[in-house]
């Protein structure tokens, strides 16, 4: 079992340090650490861009392209002249059809008034704990932890509280585990199944006994679940929202159409939330960005209405990642020196580089420079121990990268042992 650990954020410094004195910036811009995993990614392209031959393992993107049925929807809009200004919360039908979507996978009584369509899950995630964190407040993030929530509970004014796991449980957390960390101070939990970076899956009974501890001390679940979809070896998912309507009464449920449907650069995110905060999202939204794009909103209603076709891509994209994920599963773990767990869900493995003697960052940057292998960091999800490595990638790719990541750590066990 791993120790319990609980520490509060070290990189929390909301006082300007000497070098920044009389920086026209504020505290915000400079308390706030870029997205790690889009400058690695930024980093490999520049270097493709030089003509080097790279192999990218960095980018938490599918590798597809938007199936065309989703296209063509979103360009028969754009034909027929939507183009305007929406409700800020999204165009109604299509927050009607999250409601029924949600509906139909055991929530409770969503209506379209308790969905708020963003212009990305990021930003569903920011404007959700904008909309419940202030000053003072603590949020619990389980580490490893997607890179953005530290960031966004920090620029809300709050604190971030983390627990740490490691391969040994799965990267779960227990009820101890959470209550020990709450405190009177404590406003919000996040919860990410399927977890990026490590394609954790919480099952049913795990996750109740989560969100039972969470409940008991009045606390708010923001349950990020943009990787619903994609899941392997006969796991399933399991929504909070979906275990009692009284539960659902503390739970906002955020996700996306980037992931499952390969939109991306689409930039469309969606909330499901009790009435009182859909409203203060949508709120915030309208005096931030106001409307997700009219156009895109459509392409996305046709995502979900027209259900043979989804199914069909989703499937489609799921069983490429499934053969990918084993490829580069069994080939990490042949090589001496490496533990990976088995991702049950997402696009991502999480392998353990500890045995090298390296920071993480120290490992990737050498990987990246000595053998023109992407990876990120596992520091940056709050994981020394790790690197991650997405496999929405090409099979070509996943098997030139696994030879020279063999080669690389060769090579370090060769020098370590001088
Ligand atoms: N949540 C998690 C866990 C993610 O990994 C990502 C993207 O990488 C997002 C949310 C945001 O997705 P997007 O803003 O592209 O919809």
């Amino acid at each position: 079992m791993g120790s319990l650990k609980i520490r509060p954020f070290e990189r929390i410094t909301m006082t300007a340090t000497t070098d920044l004195l009389g920086s026209v910036l504020s505290p915000w811009a400079r308390n706030i650490a870029p997205s790690p995993t889009l400058a690695v990614d930024a980093k490999a392209k520049a270097l493709k861009a030089a003509g080097k031959d790279v192999c990218g393992f960095g980018a938490g993107e599918p590798d597809f392209d938007t199936p065309d049925f989703i296209k063509e929807a979103c360009i028969e809009a754009l034909r027929a002249g939507q183009t305007k200004y929406v409700p800020a919360s999204g165009v109604p039908a299509l927050r009607k059809a999250i409601a029924d979507e949600h509906n139909a996978r055991g929530f409770f009584n969503v209506t379209a008034e308790n969905v708020v369509v963003s212009p990305g899950g990021k930003y569903s995630c920011y404007l959700t704990i904008l909309a419940l964190v202030g000053p003072g407040d603590e949020v619990i993030i389980p580490a490893p932890f997607w890179v953005s929530y530290t960031e966004m509970v920090k620029l809300a004014g709050g604190t971030p509280v983390l627990i740490e796991t490691h391969d040994d449980t799965d990267f779960k957390i227990t009820p101890a585990q959470l209550k020990a960390a709450i405190t009177p101070k404590t406003k919000l939990l996040i919860l990410n199944s399927p977890s990026n970076p490590t394609g954790s899956v919480y099952d049913a009974s795990s996750l109740r006994g989560i969100v039972d501890t969470a409940m008991a001390a009045k606390l708010t679940v923001m349950s990020d679940e943009i990787y619903e979809h994609l899941l392997y070896d006969g796991v399933t998912h399991t929504s909070p929202a979906t275990f009692s309507p009284e539960i659902a009464k503390h739970v906002v449920t955020v996700s996306g159409f980037a992931k499952t449907f390969s939109m991306t650069g689409w930039r469309l995110g969606t909330v499901v939330a009790p009435l009182e905060i859909a409203r203060a999202i949508g709120d915030l939204q309208s005096q931030t960005t106001s409307n997700a794009t009219t156009f895109a909103q459509y392409g996305a209603l046709a995502a979900l209405q027209k259900k043979e076709d989804a199914a069909a891509a989703i499937e489609h994209m799921r069983t490429s990642f499934d053969r990918r994920r084993k490829m580069l599963w069994e080939g990490l773990n042949a090589i001496p020196g490496i533990t990976c767990r088995r991702p049950g869900g997402a696009f991502y493995v999480f392998p353990n580089i500890a045995s090298f003697g390296l920071s993480s960052t120290e490992f990737s940057a050498r990987l990246l420079e000595e053998e023109l292998v992407a990876v990120v960091p596992g520091v940056a999800f709050g994981a020394d121990a790790y690197v991650r490595l997405s496999y929405a990638v090409d099979d070509g790719t996943i098997a030139k990268g696994l030879e020279r990541l063999a080669r690389f750590c060769a090579k370090l066990a060769h020098h370590a042992k001088k």
